[in-house]
């Protein structure tokens, strides 16, 4: 008989915000020292209250907005009580009774082919902090400590592990480019509830849930091997199999359980009696949703329409931090043809000869405006330009200064070109009778000649044509 894996996912993902989520303590939870981004809130010390941070809400409701959901517009905080460690109210602020967004639904795609997954709900919630075991003891570094997050919860919709990962791709560059989170390398954490069932059936499996996991190459291993296991367990009796997490080890390639799985009423669930039920008023609904960003087939179709290519447009459209400089250039007076040109080629070229990811360029506006427009009115040659370009690239220089100190500025005036391409005649005698006897080649070797003496401030056209007018005259 056949059998069909049923997948549904936890997904923790940390907001951007500037501060955690009920206290203006900052730094995401990254603190230089153990517990030195932390308060008496955050700590859970008693008599402290919770202020909610409103960023955390606005990007939760971006999130709603970016999965297609519907956003409550009376949202709560409840109580999650549980004793550990890591947690030092020994309850987690989270959403249970009124989560901010449900009933969303995402595209995913699996060889070609467009699968829809249902979004049960997304809540606000705070992460715990983290234990530190050292030989003899175990320390708690309460930093990250009530950092925001989100949790997305999907419907059990997935049917392999292939759509879990391209779901968990397009959920990660949705999140980053509407600003929602940054998703750093194993930022994003998921649980994976994970059940089988005969083909055809549709009662859900004894699902089991692995908690935890991160990596895409270890979610993919994990699924696969833990659908075989169920069906062992069921076509062959190898084990009976009881509703619990479990955790993957990434040597044995298995999991292994962790504990019974927990019910709600463990938890005792509660309304937290110190934050107000939040009522999100249409007006800053509007505002939020006016404050999104295009998504990125917008964007490619916007710039095909202001005429760049297909290519040109998803190649800068895959890097947002690219895209966006691109918008600010635009914005300062420059064609988008020029604009994209010196970003895909020049800007790209200089990045991949220093080894430095797109996404690390930090370069101002207002930089490239400038060296675009010298190189366009000739105030600097397009070499020139590409030497200032590198130089703010790599060493953030102020691009007009950098071009006086480096004697860059294009030498618009004739008569010292023309003083110099006479020296580099009378320096090549040779080649001079080469090319007048016909050799045109020869006439290379006094061109580099004045190339290298005017050091690339004049523009090779001028040099050149200088250069015919001196020989033939
Ligand atoms: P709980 O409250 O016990 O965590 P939820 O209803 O919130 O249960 O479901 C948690 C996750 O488990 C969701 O992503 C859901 O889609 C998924 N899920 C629920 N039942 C199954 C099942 N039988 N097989 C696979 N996934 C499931
Ligand atoms: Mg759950
Ligand atoms: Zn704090």
């Amino acid at each position: 008989m056949g059998y069909e894996v049923v997948i549904g996912l936890e997904t923790h993902v940390e907001l951007s915000t500037e501060s955690k989520l009920f206290c203006s303590c900052g730094g995401h939870g990254k603190g230089s020292e153990p517990n030195d981004c932390v308060c008496p809130a955050c700590c859970g010390m008693p008599g402290m209250l919770p202020v909610v941070n409103r960023q955390a809400l606005e990007l939760a409701i971006k999130a709603g907005f970016m999965l297609n959901c519907k956003i409550n517009q009376y949202t709560t905080f409840d109580k999650k009580s549980y004793y550990y460690p890591d947690l030092p109210a020994a309850y987690q602020t989270t959403q249970w009774f009124h989560p901010i967004c449900v009933e969303g639904l995402v595209d995913v795609e699996v060889d070609g082919e467009i699968r829809q997954i249902g979004i049960k709900q997304i809540h606000v919630e705070e992460d715990a902090g983290k234990l530190v075991h050292t030989n003899d003891s175990s320390l708690v570094d309460y930093n990250r400590t009530s950092v925001p997050l989100i949790e997305i919860v999907t419907k059990p919709d997935f049917r392999s592990a292939k759509e879990v990962i391209s779901y968990l791709k397009a959920l990660k560059s949705k999140l980053q480019f509407a600003g929602i989170s940054e998703c750093e390398e194993g930022a994003m954490r998921c649980d994976i509830n994970i059940s089988v069932r005969p083909e055809g059936s549709d009662q859900l499996g004894v699902r089991t849930e692995i908690k935890n996991m991160s990596s895409l190459t270890s979610i993919e291993e994990a699924i696969n091997k833990e659908s075989v296991r169920h069906i062992d367990a069921i076509e062959r009796g190898t084990e009976t199999l009881t509703q619990g997490t479990r955790r993957w080890d990434d040597v044995k390639k298995r999991t292994f359980p962790m504990r019974d799985k927990e019910t709600a009423a463990d938890y005792r669930y509660f309304p937290d009696p110190n934050v107000m039920p939040i009522v999100i008023d249409d007006e800053w609904l509007n505002q939020i949703r006016a404050s999104m960003p295009q998504t990125a087939d917008a964007q490619v179709e916007r710039y095909v329409g202001l005429g760049l290519s297909a290519k040109e447009a998803n190649a800068l459209v895959a890097e947002s931090n690219i895209a966006t400089l691109l918008d600010k250039v635009m914005d300062r007076g420059i064609d988008i043809k020029t604009a994209a040109g010196w970003i895909l080629t020049d800007c790209l070229g200089i990045l991949k000869r220093n080894n430095i990811a797109v996404k690390d360029l930090s370069l101002d506006d207002s930089k490239l405006a400038w060296i675009i427009k010298a190189t366009a009115d000739g105030t600097i040659t397009r070499n020139a330009g590409k030497k200032v370009l590198s130089a703010v690239i790599l060493d953030n220089v102020d691009p007009e200064k950098f071009c006086g100190d480096n004697n860059l500025t294009a030498q618009n005036d004739l008569e010292a070109i023309k003083a110099v391409v006479a020296k580099a005649i009378e320096q090549n005698p040779n080649a001079v009778a080469d090319y007048k006897s016909g050799k045109e080649k020869a006439i290379g070797a006094i061109f580099g000649a004045a190339m290298r003496e005017l050091r690339g401030t004049a523009s090779p056209d001028i040099i050149n044509k200088t250069l015919l007018e001196l020989l033939n005259q």
